[in-house]
């Protein structure tokens, strides 16, 4: 495995700070987390690492073209990974604003100062830019980006710059489209913590609709190991699909995490849909795993088992975040 020098963006979020654990137990690669602390940025899970001589954390908005240019001179990088966005669709209906400013135009200041040292850049993306599927088919990396929400129009935006950098200039880039992850330490306000928080609270669990909307569930240890198969053999200017098989009604999984809390189904209750709320997503993952030899290893419902166990043993993480004003 090569060694990198990583300017990590976002790693104070869910899956940024699980891929910075990961990849310092797996690599010896040295690892920059520019992250601006946002609602969604929390230091506590990556505490550990405060001394590590491999890890440095910065806190900075990635539209500061001045800072990520000291810091890729300063740290010699050679590969930037770049997960830091406005990330909650329901916040992108409220307000898109800051969707623009970090994923599009934050996306384009990281681009410009890669291009001008040369580095190689991977963008972390979602399977939400390709919009939604009806009850058969699945998403690859040729169907047209259809997004719907202006959430998924601020990364499929993201995602046309990358490549157009590619394309352009002939920056060495990937786009990798995952599909919805779940985990330890997950923001409380996306979907599998929120039923399971309202559960061990006591109170109803939401679900938008009917409940029949579907989702591809993937562990983000997962993703994790999908993103290292994608900087060890990714070719450039290619997008990866990174998906699981492991499609889920929302209402099945609220009954799961009921079941598995021994809770009654009844603490379900139904409120007024989403706007514009995506029927169906599913991705078509064979390229990585064909040509990159990646494959996912976790199944489904012994890890979300194990995940509401977490939570469950777990409380005071959570009503800290909820402390700094999460409503749910
Ligand atoms: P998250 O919301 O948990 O974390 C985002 C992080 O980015 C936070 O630490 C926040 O402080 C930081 N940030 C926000 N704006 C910033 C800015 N302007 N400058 C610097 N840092 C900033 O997000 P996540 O769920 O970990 O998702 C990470 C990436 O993966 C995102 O790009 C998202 O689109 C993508 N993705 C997420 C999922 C999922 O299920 N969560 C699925 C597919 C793709």
């Amino acid at each position: 495995m090569n060694e990198y020098s990583i300017l990590l963006t976002g790693g104070a979020g869910f899956i940024g700070h699980h891929f910075i654990h990961h990849r310092l137990r797996g690599t010896e690669d040295r690892i920059v987390n520019l992250d601006a602390l946002t609602y969604a940025g929390d230091l506590e899970s990556l505490k550990e690492l405060e001394n590590s001589p491999r890890y440095t954390f910065v806190e900075g908005d990635i539209n500061n073209r001045e800072l990520v240019d000291d810091l890729i001179r300063q740290f010699n990088i050679n590969l930037i990974v770049h997960f830091a966005a406005e990330s909650h669709v329901d916040r992108s209906i409220a307000s898109a604003s800051t969707f623009i400013h970090t994923n599009v135009a934050g996306t384009q200041v990281l681009l410009d100062v890669a291009r001008e040292h040369g580095v190689r850049f991977i963008h972390i993306s979602t399977d939400e830019v390709y919009g939604s599927l009806g009850k058969t088919g699945s998403f690859t990396e040729e169907s047209p980006l259809a997004p719907r929400s202006p959430y998924a129009a601020s990364k499929a935006a993201s995602d046309c710059l990358v490549l157009a950098c590619h394309h352009t200039f002939g920056l060495p880039v990937n786009v990798t489209r995952c599909t919805n992850n779940y985990g330890p330490r997950q923001f409380p306000e996306k979907f599998i913590p929120k039923m399971i928080i309202q559960a061990l609270r006591g109170h109803s669990l939401s679900i938008y609709g009917t409940g029949e909307n579907v989702r591809d569930w993937i562990h983000v240890h997962d993703h994790c190991t999908a993103i290292d198969a994608v900087i060890e053999k990714g070719i450039a200017g290619e997008v990866y699909n990174i998906g699981s098989s492991n499609e889920r009604k929302n209402l099945e999984i609220a009954r799961f995490i009921l079941e598995e809390l021994e809770l009654d189904e009844n603490r379900i209750t139904y409120v007024d849909d989403r706007p514009g709320h995506d029927y169906r997503y599913s991705l078509d993952s064979d390229k990585i795993r064909n040509e990159l030899g990646w494959a996912p290893r976790y199944e489904f419902e012994p890890a979300l088992k194990k995940a509401i166990r977490w939570y469950k043993e777990h409380r005071p993480w959570w009503e800290y975040v909820l402390k700094r004003g999460v409503g749910l």
